[in-house]
């Protein structure tokens, strides 16, 4: 009997370790959101990236019919400047940046890089020049050396080192009991919030793209961290073309420009100066966060 059993636990593992792959899998198409039905456009050329300048030309979105979520967007951002986008919840923001590394194919309108149209290059030259630092990254059961690697697992130690110390999480690393080897995820050492965002800035530092992504996190770190992770950021954004998808206002007052999404358009846009100067939804925004975060203070 017992030799009987030995092969079914042996399936078992096999099944469990499956199963664990396939969760890494969802997890990782969860993060990339990507439908299936994305392909390369016949005859597409790799994209080439000369500065990083990115245009939205009349960009109009649906994800159901009826509905549409961006009412055409016309949007240019200089190459190594930054764009914040902001407004209220639900309002397009994240949109906008799925339609940039083309996990949807806009309904009308295009998005040009230097000039190309997205929609006629190949998907990996795009996402090569494309860094997104996510709300919340998912670590993969794994080293955290691997983990700051994914993406480029033939990437050298030195690199990954460099990486880490440009995201400030080498401190970190060196006091961990195995170091760059130490596993991390759902069965290794659990992260922090701030912790599991320096790994995706390792990432894309050690992905160097020209254009970055930042999508905010919405649930706030305490606000040391948040600053001490606000000036990493300024720093890897330094000379690449970058969009924010902001939440919180008072992380983009620096931006070269900002929008305001609202109903699927642009409802505003100029420097923070210049936008609470006018007295607008971004000046009301504006000024609701900062009756908040008084208020929070007040209790702590
Ligand atoms: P938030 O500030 O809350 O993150 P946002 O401005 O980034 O919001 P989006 O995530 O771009 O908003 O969503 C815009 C709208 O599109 C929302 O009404 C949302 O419900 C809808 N939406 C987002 N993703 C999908 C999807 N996969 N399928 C259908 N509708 C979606």
């Amino acid at each position: 009997l017992l030799q009987l059993f030995r092969p079914l636990n042996m399936l078992g593992w096999v099944y469990r370790s499956i199963k664990q792959g396939l969760i890494d899998m969802e997890q990782m198409f969860a993060l990339l959101d990507t439908p299936a039905e994305i392909v390369d456009a016949p005859g597409a050329v790799p994209l080439r990236v000369h500065e990083g300048a990115v245009r939205f030309e009349g960009l109009r979105f649906a994800y159901e019919d009826g509905r549409e979520i961006l009412k055409g967007i016309d949007l240019e951002v200089p190459a190594g400047s930054s764009l914040a986008v902001v407004g209220s919840s639900g309002a397009g923001k994240s949109t906008l940046a799925r339609l940039l590394y083309r996990f949807y194919d806009p309904s009308g309108g295009r998005i040009l890089i230097d000039g190309q149209d997205i929609g006629r290059v190949t998907q990996d030259s795009l996402r090569a020049a494309i860094g997104i630092v996510p709300q919340d990254t998912v670590l993969f059961n794994d080293s955290i050396g691997y983990n700051i690697a994914y993406g480029r697992e033939d990437a050298p130690q030195d690199e990954i080192e460099a990486a880490a110390r440009g995201a400030s999480i080498d401190g970190f690393i060196a006091r961990l009991p195995d170091g760059y080897e130490t596993k991390v995820g759902e069965r290794g050492l659990k992260l922090s919030g701030g912790e599991k965002q320096r790994v995706a800035i390792a990432r894309t530092l050690l992905k160097d793209p020209p254009i970055l992504i930042l999508d905010e996190a919405t649930s706030a770190l305490d606000s040391r961290t948040e600053e001490a992770i606000q000036s990493t950021l300024e720093g890897v954004a330094k000379s690449r073309t970058t969009i924010i998808i902001a939440h919180r206002l008072s992380t983009i007052v620096g931006a070269d420009q900002i929008v305001v999404l609202d109903e699927g358009r642009v409802a505003e846009r100029g420097t923070h100066g210049e936008l609470l100067a006018s007295g607008g939804l971004y000046a009301e925004l504006w000024n609701r966060q900062a009756a908040e975060r008084a208020l929070e203070e007040a209790v702590e």
